[in-house]
């Protein structure tokens, strides 16, 4: 009778830690993550997984290069345990949105590590357009939620050994149909100047008439210069991006006679409802683009 007493109250004590939502490990309360723009947010999402809370300040289809912070970007920096940032110059419009914010959040750079490649003096900040740089910042972004929430550090580590192993399948599957693309046709015209990173990892040639930030204007010095070296090298296309005008590359397109071969992502990935929603997406859309654009 007695061991039965014991039983009933075991099940009626288990029952109530259920309905009261306490789990035997600890209690969930998801970190609280701010990454700066979209792409960040989708690594930030695929390492913390259910375990981290993501905001984003620059959005689906934003431009992070000429972004303005507005007042609920200073409340959401208020409230992150963590912010994750690309640096080499990229996020310029936060040193005074922090101040704004009285920022107490630890902050990580994405690209720690990464040797920059150079855009004239200054870093070019679109490290992430690698696959094998991507790998870095999900190192990186796997240490800096770790050191945020230490009793979580296992879910962290499984949730990158298994991102990590997409993007070593994505990088190879990069090399591979680029690999396909005749050696001659691997030059391409692109708004502004992203894709150096990509350039140098999988070896097509990218030809900018804006710099590494959409913030300059081509003069009509660079644009008659690029049209005349389209012209004279046979560059077989041009593409557009989701972020700047396309306007310059339709005249370029109308003035050499090379084809729009499409849109290419950059700096942003869409919102659920496009076609680029995560980093892995974008990467593919973009070397399907390529490669229909200058397979002969
Ligand atoms: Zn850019």
């Amino acid at each position: 009778m007695r061991g039965w007493h014991v039983l009933l109250w075991r099940g009626l004590l288990l029952a109530l830690a259920i309905s009261l939502g306490i789990s035997p490990a600890h209690a969930q309360t998801r970190l609280n993550v701010v990454a700066s723009f979209s792409i960040l947010g989708d690594f930030v999402k695929n390492v913390g997984g259910d375990r981290v809370a993501v905001t984003t300040l620059v959005g689906p289809d934003g431009d992070v290069h000429v972004y303005t912070p507005t007042p609920s970007d200073v409340r959401k920096i208020a409230d992150a345990k963590l912010l994750v940032i690309n640096g080499f110059g990229l996020e310029g419009w936060l040193p005074r949105l922090l101040q704004a914010a009285g920022n107490r959040a630890s902050i990580v750079t994405a690209t720690s590590g990464i040797t920059p490649l150079k855009a004239g003096s200054d870093a070019d900040p679109h490290a992430w357009q690698s696959v094998a740089n991507a790998e870095r910042y999900i190192a990186n972004i796997r240490d800096a939620l770790i050191s945020a929430d230490p009793p979580d550090a296992d879910h962290f580590r499984q949730n990158a050994v298994a991102y990590l192993a997409k993007l070593e399948a994505l990088d190879a599957e990069v090399r591979q149909a680029v690999g396909k693309i005749p050696e001659n046709r691997r030059r391409v015209i692109s708004t502004h100047d992203a894709f150096g990173y990509f350039a140098a990892r999988y070896g097509i040639q990218f030809i900018a008439p804006v710099g590494v930030s959409t913030e300059a204007e081509p003069s009509a010095r660079d644009v008659a210069k690029i049209i005349a070296q389209v012209k004279a090298e046979r560059i077989p296309a041009v593409f557009l991006e989701r972020i700047g005008d396309p306007r310059l590359m339709q005249r370029i397109s109308v003035e050499t006679g090379a084809r729009v071969g499409g849109t290419l992502y950059s700096d942003a990935l869409t919102d659920e409802k496009g076609d680029s929603p995560t980093y892995i997406d974008m990467v593919r859309h973009n070397i399907r683009t390529l490669t229909s654009a200058l397979a002969n």
